[in-house]
């Protein structure tokens, strides 16, 4: 089998999570009955220290969920101009939530507490209304980059004092807490809403989870039932999310060592640009400069040719390769992994 870095949502379910799902309690969970649903969102309520949780099919309908409960149709949504939500969320924001992105550029994926606040419209009668701030904690596109409190905090004051509401795209929240050595919760609180994946590093086949009070998930229960997401006996697929949220989290720190060994190993490498100090979760994300010859940009050559040595890996930019880890790749497989990289660059 080939050795796939293309991302951490390629997981197939292991034998325990089969076992779960074939033996799952299930009910109608549009009527709230699927005993299994209910248990898993109880346990993701607890881990997100929220009041409660929704189950939805996915991260991208998670996150629109929450924003269509914090900002109204046609407000602007401040995030930092590369997150996910703007990028690979298919305009979803625009086309379905019906909100205008207002993306600030950062240095690191969290945008200043001064340029937030410099993109919050001044109440005008020709001015769009600023509707809610998001931020991302893993930063995908950022390298997996983490931020702490003494990052997170002054942004969420300064959306207090401006009365916006604040989302937390926490596809790898689990990823952060483990990098950061502190709980989930404590990374969550102060945001009204927060979504995470069970689905990536977590394990599971399907599913993510939507955090919040009491009160919005009962709205975030209509939302999502309007977008098509509420789900009939979901609990054979809720089973395997139990299984990843009881499992997932303890063995996250392999793969954080993972991406550690590839960045370290990548970074010897002549033509390949990264600082390893700066991987800190299961992302690695580098630049590989391009040769004086050829017709293909060098991150689609090396993909291509690391796909001839039976290496899965994203080009996400012309120049720009994103390398992830996750539980189906062991230490062998990285190291494997970086003598075709050394070999697919020439060395
Ligand atoms: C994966 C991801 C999501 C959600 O993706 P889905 O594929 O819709 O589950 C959201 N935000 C970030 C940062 C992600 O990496």
């Amino acid at each position: 089998m080939s050795i796939d870095l293309r991302s951490d949502t390629v997981t197939r379910p292991d034998q325990a999570m089969r076992k779960a799902m074939a033996e799952a309690e299930v009910g109608d969970d549009v009527y709230g009955e699927d005993p299994t649903v209910l248990r898993l969102q109880e346990m993701a309520a607890a881990a997100a220290g929220t009041e409660a949780a929704l189950f939805v099919p996915s991260g991208t309908m998670g996150n629109q969920i929450a924003l269509r409960l914090l900002a109204a149709p046609g407000t602007e949504v401040i995030a930092d101009a590369d997150c996910h939500i703007f990028h690979y969320e298919m305009s979803a924001m625009a086309a379905i939530t019906g909100l205008m992105p207002r993306g600030v550029p950062s240095d690191d994926g969290l945008p200043s507490p001064e340029s937030v606040e410099r993109a919050v419209q001044p109440e005008q009668s020709y001015l769009a209304r600023t509707g809610a701030l998001t931020l991302e904690n893993t930063h995908n596109m950022a390298g997996g980059r983490v931020f702490d409190h003494s990052r997170i905090d002054p942004l969420l004051e300064v959306a207090r004092r401006l009365d916006l509401p604040v989302h937390l795209d926490g596809a790898r929240i689990f990823n952060a807490a483990e990098a950061l050595g502190v709980s989930v919760a404590d990374l969550t609180a102060g945001f009204d809403t927060v979504m995470f994946c069970l689905s990536k590093g977590l394990g599971a086949p399907v599913g993510s989870m939507l955090c919040s009070t009491r009160e919005l998930i009962v709205e975030a229960r209509r939302v999502r039932k309007m977008l098509g997401g509420g789900m009939r006996q979901a609990g054979v697929i809720a089973a395997a999310g139990l299984v990843a949220l009881r499992d997932g989290p303890a063995r996250l720190a392999e793969d954080h060592n993972h991406a550690r060994l590839l960045a370290e190993g990548l970074a010897q490498l002549p033509r390949v640009t990264l600082d390893p100090n700066e991987v800190r979760t299961n992302i690695v994300i580098f630049d590989v400069a391009p040769e004086d010859y050829g017709d293909l940009a060098p991150a689609m050559r090396l993909a291509r040719s690391l796909s001839e040595h039976d290496v899965l890996a994203g080009a996400i930019g012309p120049e720009t390769m994103r390398f992830v880890t996750h539980r189906d790749v062991d230490e062998a497989a990285c190291r494997k992994a970086l003598g075709a990289v050394a070999e697919s660059l020439g060395h």
